[in-house]
């Protein structure tokens, strides 16, 4: 559906519901039909492990991850199972550990707090806390959060839950039709609650060369951070399908190119970091998601990011004696019997290990690398995409002058 016709429908299923309104259940010949991607309820992505059983968003976003998936046209949100299902599929699956894999709630594609969706996010909360596990979880969010949502994530005693706000500051309507001002009164209202027991972040995103980096913007970005708990910035995932979206849509494309990582032009990140330092108590910025959300819980990096030490910078002296004294370095004989019965790992192969890092190969896909990252809180990466010094994770893309 082009973009104009999305913008005049986007309040239209947004209204508020009763509490305990829940969003359809897709009947079994009804999740069959859908794209193989998407019929993946649980799913191994960078930041943690990821539940998304409920599918569809209003919100119609042009740079939506939903368009790699196949669900761009699915407004609505729907479920493809019962909660306790779903619950059931997460704390089950292969590449889950109790206490130690982040968890992600709805952050690929729905918003977590869409009126009725909220609903779900709530009772699988409430069923993980249950269980006395103290996992990370990150929720990420560009709708509104209210009081009785405080009240619900206070009942929360276990787990470490993570609000993670999504702020661009873009103005354009054809690329975000929802304004990120809602976000942003989110998360000030969510920050002011006293006391709390989830953290919140400043999720600074997409940030487009062009679209939303004038000094202007970077100023009212660092301002508005001083009220979370940290914040973190990254660019924008470009690829194929959203590139399709933005030329048949006739949207002012960002870049030339498409690329697997987010883009961020290091001139662009090095405007970030001077607006940050030179304004008076904004959050401490991060340039990683599990980063920000460590931090904010007073925790080493879960991602076992101060291998790459470049990455670190920016970071408080406290902070970096934390992930230093949490750092340990693992043998390549432990990231084997790690993955000993992962079907993807059967093929891998440790080429080294150093302090920053091991290098394997032979993974049938990224979610055992993910898994072991987790488990050593340590970098793995894979030979087939090789990270340069200083653009670590960050595409090339506007970073050809340092090479
Ligand atoms: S010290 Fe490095 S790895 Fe640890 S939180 Fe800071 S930036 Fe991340």
């Amino acid at each position: 559906m082009p973009s104009s016709e999305r913008k005049r429908t986007v309040g239209e299923s947004l209204d508020q519901p009763r509490r305990g309104d829940r969003v359809p259940l897709l009947s079994v010949e009804a999740v069959a039909a859908l794209p193989s991607r998407a019929r993946e309820v649980v799913e191994y992505r960078k930041s943690g492990l990821s539940l998304n059983h409920v599918q569809g968003c209003p919100l119609d976003c042009a740079y939506c991850i939903r368009h790699t998936y196949g669900l761009w046209d699915s407004r609505q949100p729907r479920a493809l199972m019962s909660d306790a299902e779903a619950v059931e599929q997460l704390v089950n699956h292969r590449y889950f550990q109790a206490d130690i894999t982040p968890v992600q709630i709805f952050n690929r594609a729905t918003d977590p707090f869409l009126p009725k969706v909220k609903e779900h996010l709530f009772a699988c909360l409430e069923d993980l806390d249950g269980r006395g596990l103290t996992n990370h979880v990150l929720v990420i969010t560009r709708f509104r959060v209210t009081e009785s949502d405080y009240e619900r994530l206070q009942g929360l005693v276990n787990l470490k839950v993570t609000l993670l706000f999504t702020y661009s500051g873009i103005d354009d309507e054809k690329i975000e039709p929802f304004p990120s001002t809602v976000a942003a009164d989110s998360m000030i209202l969510a920050s002011g609650y006293r006391p709390r027991r989830f953290r919140t972040v400043f999720y600074w995103r997409p940030l487009v060369p062009g679209l939303n980096d004038t000094p202007e913007h970077l100023a009212r970005a660092a301002e508005l951070s001083k009220h979370a708990d940290a914040a973190v910035f990254t660019g924008l995932f470009y690829r194929n399908e959203i590139a399709d979206y933005y030329k048949a849509n006739g949207l002012p494309e960002p870049y030339q190119g498409t690329a697997r990582r987010k883009i961020v032009p290091e001139t662009l990140e090095q405007r970030v970091l001077e607006a940050f330092a030179k304004t008076e108590h904004a959050a401490t910025l991060f340039r990683k998601t599990s980063c920000a959300v460590s931090y904010a819980h007073g925790l080493p990096d879960y991602n076992g990011h101060f291998g790459i030490r470049e990455l670190c910078d920016i970071c408080p002296v406290r902070q970096l004696q934390l992930c230093a004294d949490a750092h340990r370095v693992p043998t390549a004989s432990q990231l084997q019997e790690a993955t000993a019965g992962l079907p993807e790992a059967a093929g891998l192969q440790v080429l080294d290990v150093t302090e920053r890092a091991a290098r394997v190969e032979g993974l049938a896909d990224e979610q055992p690398r993910y898994f072991l990252q987790h488990k050593f809180a340590f970098q793995i990466h894979d030979a087939g995409h090789p990270h340069l010094l200083h653009r670590h994770r960050r595409a090339e893309i506007g970073w050809e002058q340092t090479s």
